[in-house]
């Protein structure tokens, strides 16, 4: 396999694969109820990638890249019927060796063992605050913390590995944030903050609504005090910092005020197998159509090779320079 790079020398490690646009919570700033609502056109069950057209994308995407990871996501993945079966079918490729899920882990009490069975390793869970009534208001179902709290739980006790995500948004949650470091901090289970984005267009998004990583900083190392660990590998995601005089971590996702793109190696599978090489891309490349045409692995891996080999997408690199402009 050769090494394949992008226009700016960067690799494909990261698979991100949506299973469904569907889900069963209406979080503000990602699915507001008032869009989706009852009558929203989600997709139908043809237009879904199958998981035998999923698994074979997967597998050609390790054979054109050498891809180790995959990320199983959403809208709410467990909200896919079978998900699990898709879970075993990718863990049996060849290469593919650590398979996490994002999911807001309302439904992870009934799935964990099952997807533990079918060689998931590490669910990262979605929780913003601890507070029963910010919770509710914010995943606009009425879901309580500790139904979420209930499926980190059953994650843990079927054997995998616990991260949180944490959104930060200003106005909404940022008093939450040291209360969430405190709980979670002996735990085990590694917390993430991220920064409030710009997904879709639909979620009011604007720079004020940004608390960034540095006020994220700032407030913990205030009480508990940080100090920066070196990555892991090269294109984390996550800037990582330790609890000083523990081995325990944090982590800060900064795709808004730190833009991470010049190390960016992530690309994202629709739920309908549109290919986008960049988080915030408008356009994707249809790879459904390919794949219904083609018999023929090696056309699909051509393809693959020239989208990766034409990106150029440094999104959040560029919208922080116009941001920073005077106007
Ligand atoms: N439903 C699952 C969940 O909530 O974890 C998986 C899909 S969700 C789109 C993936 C992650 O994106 C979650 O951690 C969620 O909190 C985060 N997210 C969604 N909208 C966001 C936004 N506007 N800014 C930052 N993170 C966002
Ligand atoms: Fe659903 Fe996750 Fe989006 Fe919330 S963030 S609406 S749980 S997909
Ligand atoms: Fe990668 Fe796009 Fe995010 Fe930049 S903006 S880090 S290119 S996903």
């Amino acid at each position: 396999m050769e090494n394949l790079t992008d226009k700016l020398k960067r690799p494909l490690r990261d698979l991100r694969i949506s299973v469904t646009d569907r889900c069963n919570f209406r979080c503000s700033y990602c699915m507001p109820a008032e869009i989706f609502g009852n009558d929203y056109p989600f997709l139908e069950k043809s237009q879904l990638l199958s998981f035998e057209e999923i698994t074979r994308l997967v597998s050609i995407f390790q054979k054109t890249a050498g891809i180790q990871k995959v990320r199983i996501t959403g809208g709410e993945p467990l909200m896919r019927k079978d998900v699990d079966k898709l879970i075993a079918m990718i863990s049996a490729i060849e290469g593919i060796d650590d398979i996490a899920m994002t999911t807001n882990g309302s439904l992870l009490p009934v799935y964990a063992q099952r997807l533990k069975a079918a060689g998931l390793k590490r669910v990262t869970v979605s929780l913003d605050t601890l507070h029963d009534e910010r919770f509710k208001e914010i995943n606009g179902r009425g879901v309580s913390v500790k139904a979420v709290l209930a499926g980190m739980e059953a994650a843990e006790k079927a054997g995998l590995g616990v991260k949180v995500n944490m959104v930060v948004q200003k106005g909404m949650n940022e008093g939450d944030i040291l209360e969430m470091a405190r709980y979670f901090k002996g735990t085990g289970r590694i917390l993430r903050f991220i920064e409030f984005m710009d997904v879709g267009n639909s979620n009011g998004w604007n720079m004020e609504k940004v608390f960034s990583k540095q006020d994220i900083f700032n407030t913990i190392h205030a009480e508990m005090p940080l100090q920066p660990l070196k990555p892991t590998y090269q294109g984390e995601v996550a800037t990582r910092f330790q609890y000083q005089g523990s081995d325990e971590e944090i982590g800060i996702i900064s795709s808004i005020t730190d833009a991470f793109c010049s190390s960016c190696n992530r690309a994202r599978l629709s739920a309908e197998g549109q290919l986008y090489t960049c988080l915030f891309a408008s356009k994707g490349h249809d790879l459904r159509s390919v794949l219904r045409k083609s018999e023929n692995d090696e056309h699909i891996i051509s393809i693959l090779k020239e989208i990766w080999s034409s990106r150029t997408d440094r999104y959040s690199e560029e919208r922080m320079q116009n941001t920073d402009k005077p106007r």
